[in-house]
C-alpha cells in the first residue's frame, strides 16, 4: 500500500492538501509536536487514531490551549452548542477521516457536523491523520466504507440502535431520528488557501474505523 503514497501525494496536492507520510504513530506523533507550536489553541475531532498514537495524550499534558475540556464542562445543552460552535474556529483543529480516494477526494460524515464545519472552513490549520487503512479506490468505495464498516463499528461502540449497529448493513431510508451518525457528509474535493491542510497518513498497522 505504501506503492500508493507518491501517487496519493500527487492527486492531494493537485486539490491544495499536503501530505506528509508517517512510518508509525510515533513518527506521526512528532511531525504533530513539530508542526503545532506549544500555546496553540487546538481542537480535536473525534479519531480513534489520535488516541493511538498518542497524541490525546499530549493534549491531556497541557502543552495546548485544548477546547474541548472546556466543551465537555458546560452542562448546560443550548450554551454547550454555542461553545461547540466556537472551536470550530479553533486555530488548528486535528481529526481523523473516514475514507480518502486514491483521486485525492477526503470524505467525512458526521452525525451533527461541527467537525465537518471546521474542516470546510472554520478552522486555521487542519490536519488530517489517517492510517493506510482509510484508502479506497472511489468515491462509491468511500461511502461503502463509510456506511458498512466505519458505521457499524461506531453504533455497536456506542450501543446505538441504528439499523447498521443492528444487521451490520447500512438501511439508508429506515434510519432516521437522533440516533443517526450519518447525518451530514463532507467531500473535500479541494483546497483554495495554501498550506491550510495536511493530510498526515499513518503506515504501519491500521489506525481508527
Ligand atoms: S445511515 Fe444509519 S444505518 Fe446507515 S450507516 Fe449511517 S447510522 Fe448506520
Amino acid at each position: 500500500m505504501t506503492n500508493s503514497v507518491p501517487r496519493l501525494a500527487a492527486a492531494l496536492a493537485s486539490r491544495g492538501v499536503s501530505l506528509v507520510y508517517a512510518a508509525d504513530g510515533s513518527e506521526a506523533l512528532s511531525y504533530l509536536l513539530q508542526r503545532i507550536p506549544p500555546g496553540a489553541r487546538v481542537m480535536n475531532g473525534g479519531s480513534a487514531t489520535l488516541e493511538q498514537i498518542g497524541f490525546l495524550d499530549v493534549l491531556r499534558g497541557g502543552r495546548y490551549a485544548w477546547l474541548r475540556p472546556a466543551i465537555a464542562a458546560v452542562e448546560d445543552r443550548a450554551e454547550r452548542i454555542r461553545v461547540r460552535r466556537q472551536a470550530t474556529t479553533a486555530d488548528w483543529l486535528v481529526g481523523g477521516v473516514n475514507a480518502i480516494t486514491m483521486g485525492g477526494e477526503i470524505v467525512n460524515v458526521d452525525g451533527s457536523g461541527n467537525r465537518l464545519a471546521g474542516y470546510a472552513f472554520g478552522a486555521g490549520k487542519v490536519i488530517l491523520v489517517a492510517g493506510l487503512n482509510k484508502l479506497v479506490p472511489d468515491l462509491t468505495a468511500a461511502i461503502e466504507r463509510i456506511r458498512n464498516t466505519a458505521a457499524v463499528q461506531e453504533c455497536r461502540k456506542l450501543a446505538l440502535h441504528t439499523p447498521c449497529a443492528v444487521t451490520g448493513r447500512c438501511d439508508n431510508d429506515a434510519c432516521r431520528g437522533p440516533e443517526r451518525q450519518c447525518g451530514k457528509i463532507l467531500i473535500i474535493e479541494n483546497e483554495k488557501i495554501a498550506d491550510r491542510m495536511t493530510v498526515l497518513l499513518v503506515g504501519g498497522s491500521s489506525f481508527g474505523f
